[in-house]
């Protein structure tokens, strides 16, 4: 904590240990899950836009949770007109009164918890356990860009110069800016990416994902309520056809975006074709994650970590392991001891307390993990397959896959399927050569208790986030700065101090004094 000013520390979040707070939680958790959600609308300058309403779908048992209006082109054009026209006036708003807003609205997310997590679990799935510490990063989010902006916006930089000259870096935004978040990170990457965009002078135009548009809705509420102006932050719930009428439009001056690989490339070219400003993307896609475990490594603790960097949160994290690379002395005893530990998990209804993996988040993220791993099945290559629970949602049990080596993951799937291959001893630059040679550079996870292997594998990878003796998820704001290159993104690091000037522009003032 002593890192951290006192502004800037993390929040407190729950302690899911202390039976009596549990219990509070539970509580509130309970009061809101009784009470109907708030449809998710378009919302231009705060009025309802138009569009086609549907049910929003609970992976849990697939009953309704909600209703939204997705957004259609008419109200897509009106979002970016409206975002055009409040742009002005807040990026003139001074980055302090910004900055409080945001201070305001991760209060407001603390103080409303019971409604964020009951939606957060209905939603989206989540155990309480990733609920709980999703809200914690909204709201670390909030308060880490909110004192970042402090710094380093609310006051000129004063530059060195001649005698008789005035020199001066100025930080201010950039005009309307596009966010497009994911469903995997519902509430704290939407958040996210609209607070630093905002708090950077931006006026935003917020597509949450299809699947999750009920949480984003009640956090773009909470920032209004907060003090963001109606006219500076419009929200736009819908699809990719949405999405993509909105990053071609030529007004946008920037686009923030976490997704797939695909549509990251998508929207370059949609940037690259449209007319106005060349403009830059700030994407986070996926990451084909690598950990590597050598003869030294500690058994129990490499179970411990690979089951929690797999499977917790269904493997729907871009951070979660894919790829275990482990070497053949000990591959047969680190692997009996995972699967163990794998076995220990309980798959269920996450609203449950002692589940551990909830369901993934839809029919279709369920059908394209049971065809892989059907796949494997047929060519002998599955060596555990947890069971899936008999319930009524999109569950998938974890399983582990063994592959001849690393160029044989192909793809990132998205859940909780782990992939083991084994590699010689004198093989590890070999190894490492070829998950270099993946394109991607998310996370990357490393099990050695030698120190000179730590130091040859953290110097010939360029990967975003690595993590040493350790599990690879569940990077804190402020703490590990998140985000990968290549073909993993366009490497600005979310909750790092480098991120809010890739969301500004930069002015230089010479005054003749
Ligand atoms: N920041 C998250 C983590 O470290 C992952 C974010 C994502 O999945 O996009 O686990």
């Amino acid at each position: 904590a002593e890192l951290f000013g006192p502004s800037r520390r993390n929040s407190a979040g729950v302690e899911l240990g202390d039976a009596q707070s549990l219990a509070g939680l539970l509580a509130e958790i309970r009061a809101a899950a009784a009470k109907p959600v708030p449809e998710a609308v378009p919302l231009i300058d705060g009025k309802p836009g138009t569009g086609t309403a549907r049910d929003v779908l609970s992976p849990i048992d697939g009953n309704p949770v909600g209703r939204v209006t997705e957004g259609d082109a008419a109200s897509a054009e009106k979002a970016m007109a409206a975002a055009k026209a409040g742009f002005h006036a807040w990026n003139a708003t001074p980055a302090r009164n910004r900055a409080a807003s945001l201070r305001q609205a991760a209060d407001l997310m603390e103080a409303r918890r019971g409604p964020i997590l009951a939606l957060l679990q209905s939603e989206a799935g989540k155990t309480l356990d990733d609920a709980v510490a999703e809200l914690r990063e909204a709201v670390d989010f909030l308060r880490y860009y909110a004192a970042e902006a402090e710094a380093k916006f609310a006051v000129p930089t004063a530059l060195p110069g001649p005698t008789g000259e005035d020199n001066r870096l100025i930080l201010r935004g950039r005009g309307p800016f596009v966010c497009i978040a994911p469903w995997n990170f519902p509430l704290a990457i939407f958040t996210g990416q609209v607070a630093a965009a905002l708090v950077a002078g931006n006026s935003v135009v917020a597509k949450p994902a299809p699947q999750t548009p009920l949480i984003a809705a009640l956090a773009v509420r909470l920032l209004h309520e907060a003090g963001i102006p109606k006219t500076a932050l419009h929200f736009a719930p819908g699809d990719g056809k949405l999405g993509a009428a909105l990053v071609a439009h030529k007004d946008v001056a920037g686009v923030a975006f976490t997704g797939s690989t695909a549509t990251a490339r998508a929207i370059n070219r949609a940037l690259a074709n449209k007319d106005g400003p060349i403009v830059p993307l700030i994407a986070e896609t996926g990451g084909l994650n690598a950990m590597i475990v050598d003869a030294t490594a500690l058994a129990e603790q490499v179970a411990d970590d690979v089951v929690l960097s797999a499977f917790r949160s269904a493997g729907q994290r871009c951070s979660a392991l894919r790829l275990l690379v482990v070497q053949e002395d000990v591959a047969d005893k680190m692997v009996e001891m995972i699967e163990g530990a794998a076995r220990e998990l309980t798959l269920g209804d996450p609203r449950q307390i002692e589940t551990h993996v909830g369901p993934v988040i839809d029919a279709a993220a369920k059908e394209r993990l049971d065809a892989h791993i059907a796949a494997m099945r047929s060519a002998g290559r599955v060596t555990y397959a947890g069971r899936t629970p008999d319930l009524p949602g999109t569950f998938v049990a974890p399983h582990i896959i063994r592959l001849d080596k690393v160029a044989d993951l192909a793809a990132e799937h998205f859940g909780p399927v782990l992939h083991v291959v084994r590699w010689k001893a004198g093989q590890l630059d070999k190894v490492l050569a070829e998950i270099e040679a993946t394109g991607y550079g998310l996370t990357f996870g490393l099990h050695s208790r030698i120190e000179a292997t730590v130091e040859r594998v953290v110097d010939r990878l360029s990967t975003g986030n690595i993590y040493v003796n350790r599990n690879m998820i569940g990077a804190v704001v402020g703490v590990q700065p998140f985000g990968g290159h290549g073909l993993s993104g366009t490497g600005p690091k979310a909750g790092g101090p480098n991120y809010l000037a890739r969301f500004a522009t930069e002015q230089t003032v010479t005054i003749n004094t």
